[in-house]
């Protein structure tokens, strides 16, 4: 059993791996078998209605699964926790069992442009009001939260300008008028935030991107309450999201060195940020470990680090952005985020590509913001490789200062 003291470097790799260890093996075995067999009826019965500790059906529960479960939940300090085959089934079943016709939901406009589809396209369809106000508008978040809802929703840093929301004070109003709140904590992981000090009843994760962080297995993770969890796990037993053993396998070796990927994934973040400023090209760093990130006090009080992922605008829009992004080196230019590569793309192809122009304008992002995530290369390397990148941009381009 691994001890409620020990550090957060030693849980990730420690815990909750013990129950589904088998023959002796000191590594978490991927059980493909998708049911498990009883020769004794009574036994069967007892644990197909949960009298019993046991698996029946590889969709309800898996031992590999259940291993990358308990991980998350005890690095999140959570009661409970719940898996499913991404991030966006995590965030669909959990809204599919709070919410019902006519209720009320509020949250921001910088959502994770998935999530943010949710809110826009299908929720109004099935007759729940959804109110986005802006993203660290604190007082218009109060007021909406004020005037009833029974879910409130926040994500922070968000996707792709890394804007703050104070989850303390947010949930702490949501709180106050009955309403269940949830933190998407993709971008923070819980290396540098744990939402659930702050007040909050659910935390959702991308596991798609920094626990695994490898960007090899998809996958989605819901801690919070017992009660609300065990509600969650039944409709996403019955709908199907479950996440695949081998996927599971993955997160959960992935999520052994979280700590060391996400610690050097921070410093990078920070150094790149800083370094962007120097260049006359750049008109705009949005990173929160940024003095002048205008909600830098509150990511100070609320992470213990400032993540791995920043957001850069340059001049010339989306022109410059082509010549660019192919100059990069030691870069994908790819839709995901948060492993161990450096991953650079224009927020108008990735977060927010099912968003129009017109969208993404209202939400206050550029044609030409470039999200970049911060990889563990070597911070020399990074560094240079976006200077010869800057430097070799047709003449009529802004150059170096
Ligand atoms: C990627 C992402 C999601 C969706 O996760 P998938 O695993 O791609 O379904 C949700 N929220 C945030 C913040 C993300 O970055």
């Amino acid at each position: 059993m691994i001890v409620k003291e020990a550090k957060f470097s030693t849980k990730s790799i420690w815990a909750g791996e013990k129950d589904s260890l088998a023959f002796g093996a000191t590594q978490v075995p991927v059980v493909h078998s998708v049911s498990y067999g009883y020769e004794d009826m009574d036994e069967w019965y007892e644990v197909a209605i949960g009298n019993k500790k046991g698996h029946i059906y590889g969709r309800n529960t898996n031992p590999t699964v259940e291993a990358f479960e308990e991980k998350i939940r005890i690095l999140e300090g959570a009661e409970a926790a719940t898996s499913f085959s991404t991030g966006m089934a995590a965030i669909s079943n959990t809204l599919g069992t709070l919410l019902y016709p006519g209720d009320r939901i509020v949250s921001i406009k910088d959502t994770y442009g998935g999530t943010n589809k949710i809110f826009t396209e299908f929720l109004p369809k099935q007759n729940v009001e959804v109110m986005l106000c802006d993203t660290g508008d604190h007082e218009a978040i109060e007021r909406e939260i004020k005037k009833g809802c029974k879910v409130l929703y926040l994500e922070s840093p968000t996707n792709p300008t890394v804007k703050i929301t104070d989850i303390k004070r947010m949930a702490k109003a949501g709180k106050a008028m009955g309403a269940t709140v949830i933190v998407d904590n993709t971008f923070a992981t819980p290396v540098n935030q744990n939402p659930i000090d702050l007040g909050v009843d659910l935390v959702i994760h991308s596991a798609t991107k920094f626990l695994g962080g490898h960007a090899d297995a998809l996958g989605g993770s819901v801690c919070g309450t017992k009660e609300l969890v065990e509600r969650i796990y039944h409709y996403r037993e019955i709908n199907g999201a479950t996440l695949d053993p081998m996927a599971a396998y993955l997160l959960l070796r992935g999520m052994k060195t979280l700590k060391l990927r996400v610690d050097k994934q921070n410093q990078n973040a920070q150094a790149i940020a800083e370094y962007l400023k120097e260049f006359d090209l750049v008109e705009g760093v949005y990173y929160p470990g940024l003095e002048e990130h205008p909600h830098h006090d509150v990511a100070k009080e609320q992470m213990k680090g400032y993540g791995g992922m920043l957001s850069f605008a340059v001049k010339g829009g989306i022109d410059t952005v082509r010549h660019l992004l192919p100059k990069l080196k030691y870069a994908n230019r790819a839709a995901n985020l948060g492993c161990v590569e450096t991953v650079v793309g224009p927020a108008r192809t990735t977060s927010h590509v099912e968003c129009t122009p017109e969208e993404r304008a209202a939400m206050g992002i550029p044609e030409g913001l470039i999200r970049y995530s911060a990889g563990i290369e070597d911070i020399e390397d990074l560094k240079q490789d976006l200077q010869q990148a800057f430097k070799a941009l047709p003449k009529n381009m802004a150059v170096r200062s």
